[in-house]
């Protein structure tokens, strides 16, 4: 027998990943599927970024580059955050990533162990939970409420920390519930950290500019007091629709910077130079195909929950931010599961029950409209007949 270290016994995954197998496995026996259930934009990479990356190869980029990533490519994410955010951040402090996950995986790495207690959102992305119970560490859920909007409380972040937490992950805007934290509640979060200065934080800010409504993404780089111990992930899957590309960035701070470039050296040496290039391209290249998705995103994201709150029993309430809705799905005396299965299964709408994204998320499910307008009134017109409307 085999005997593999207890953290692969608890670790786990992203149910998204099997929804979309199974609706690819049901679309190629001929079922009609449409896919509400996919996290990435169903835009293709703009074309110069594409075009980069093949002169880059064409040009003989073919080698290692440095672990942290190439200067130039840290370089071009150090302008972008001035931009986005107004300040400073030193190419020093910068690591390219080969995706916005692996920013988590390494944080989560860095402070989980038995004893420790990582606080995280809930409902959330599922790696967080998943990567903190590897470590052995204590997973202690951050309730995401829809009577907040959808955004973190403070308050109730503040008062699950304790001397054995040694993390703090929030993510705003957020995925799966489309919420954005205002400034007040990240500015009384921030004021509520001093009393805990051990305690790192990872801010996830790969929607930044994924906001709706004149809605603004508060990045906690903002807040000088907390630079010392604080993690911003991020990267280009998002914003640019490069999801397969696997090209991430993240912010660390000056004691944490050489042990992740250490763990890049051990796992994965460098992010590939095309990509690279292909990511400067994204960042310095004209920003107009990314101001067409967003604003496609935003007209179908008002279709959602004019469409989905016309379903009796059904209420969802208005994402400010990311490509996700959230549905409160609880009065139709359906478990979020069990509907988001029978819905692809029978109707052939592929969405992901809330309970994947944590326990809290029981009575909703999640739909992403990265999907045309058309698919998008289909499917919940498809919804709407298989919940007998
Ligand atoms: N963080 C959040 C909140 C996400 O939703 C995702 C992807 O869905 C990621 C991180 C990971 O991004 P990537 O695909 O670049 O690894």
């Amino acid at each position: 027998m085999l005997k593999t270290i207890p953290g692969f016994d608890r670790i786990g995954e992203e149910n998204a990943f099997a929804v979309l197998a199974r609706a690819t496995t049901l679309a190629s026996q001929g079922k009609d599927i449409i896919n509400l259930g996919i996290g990435q934009p169903d835009f293709q990479t703009p074309e110069h970024i594409v075009e980069a990356a093949i002169k880059a190869l064409r040009d003989g980029h073919h080698g290692y580059t440095p672990a942290t990533g190439t200067l130039a490519c840290r370089e071009a994410v150090s302008r972008r955050m001035l931009t986005t955010t107004g300040q400073e951040i030193s190419p020093e402090n910068i690591m390219i990533m080969p995706g916005g996950k692996v920013t988590m995986y390494a944080a989560i790495l860095m402070f989980g162990e038995p004893g420790a207690e990582i606080l995280y959102p809930d409902p959330g992305f599922p790696i967080y939970r998943s990567m903190i119970e590897f470590t052995g560490a204590e997973p202690v859920p951050v309730p995401i409420r829809e009577e907040n909007g959808f955004a973190f409380s403070a308050d109730e972040t503040l008062s699950l920390i304790n001397e054995n937490t040694r993390l703090l992950i929030i993510n705003s805007p957020a995925n799966p519930c489309g919420g954005v934290t205002p400034k007040s509640e990240i500015d009384k979060l921030v004021a509520g950290l001093e009393k805990w200065p051990d305690v790192a934080i990872l801010s996830d800010e790969i929607y930044d500019v994924m906001t709706y409504d004149g809605e603004r993404h508060q990045s906690l780089l903002n807040y000088p007091e907390i630079r010392n111990r604080l993690i911003v992930l991020n990267g280009w899957s998002k914003t640019w629709a490069m999801t397969g590309w696997r090209m991430g960035w993240s912010v660390w701070p000056d004691p944490l910077y050489d042990k992740v470039r250490k763990l890049a050296v051990n796992a994965w040496s460098c992010v590939n130079a095309p990509a690279q290039m292909a990511g400067i391209a994204a960042i310095d290249g004209p920003q107009d195909a990314v101001a067409n998705m967003m604003s496609a995103f935003d007209t179908r994201r008002k279709l959602v929950v004019e469409k989905m709150n016309a379903l009796p029993n059904v209420s969802c309430a208005t994402p400010k931010g990311a490509f996700y809705a959230f549905p409160n799905i609880s009065g139709t005396g359906w478990k979020a599961k069990q509907l988001a299965s029978a819905l692809l299964e029978e109707a052939g709408v592929a969405t992901i029950g809330g309970p994947d994204f944590g326990i809290l998320g029981e009575g909703y499910i999640r739909l992403s409209y990265a999907n045309s307008e058309d698919n998008i009134e289909q499917a919940i017109k498809r919804i709407g007949e298989f919940l007998g409307t």
